[in-house]
């Protein structure tokens, strides 16, 4: 991934840097550019942008059921095959936490579909058999 970005004529890296603000107008609502800070020097500068997209690293943001549930070691949820199931029974996992091949805002949408359907199945299984216990 490396290779091909430094190889892109269009696309320049700035090291050392973090966003520090990004400028607009409200009328019409637009990104103008961005603010950046040099970590080391702590030197601001300014670039002119014409949207910004927040992206880092590839690591799942999983930590919130870290060693509640089983993952890979790559820190996706592991799901049961063509389900949203997770190794916790009641527990459906769906979008970027789980899928480590698409990673995409549509197929995020159909698994969150598809844990919602399980998730309501799992609900009324379990009213049934509190139902049948009494
Ligand atoms: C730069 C970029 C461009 C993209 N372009 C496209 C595209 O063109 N087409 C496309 O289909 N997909 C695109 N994607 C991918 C798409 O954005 C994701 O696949 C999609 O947003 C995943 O949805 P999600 O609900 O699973 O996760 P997210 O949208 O990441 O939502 C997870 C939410 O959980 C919150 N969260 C995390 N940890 C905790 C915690 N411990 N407690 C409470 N909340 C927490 C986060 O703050 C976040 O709001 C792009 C992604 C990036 C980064």
């Amino acid at each position: 991934m490396q290779d091909r970005l430094f190889k892109n004529p269009k696309i320049s890296v700035v090291w050392d840097t973090a966003l520090a603000d990004v400028i607009g107008s409200e009328n019409p609502l637009k990104v103008k550019g961005v603010i950046l800070r040099n970590v080391k020097t702590n030197a601001m500068s300014e670039r002119s942008a014409d949207g910004v997209f927040i992206a880092i690293g590839h690591t799942p943001s999983s930590e919130l059921v870290a060693g509640q549930i089983e993952m890979k070691s790559s820190g996706y949820i592991k799901t049961a095959p063509y389900s949203t199931a997770t190794s916790v029974p009641g527990v459906f996992a769906a979008g970027d936490v789980t899928d480590d091949v698409y990673r995409q805002a549509v197929t995020a949408a159909g698994q969150g579909c598809m844990a919602a359907l399980e998730a309501g199945h799992f609900l009324a299984a379990h009213a049934e058999h509190r139902a049948a216990a009494e």
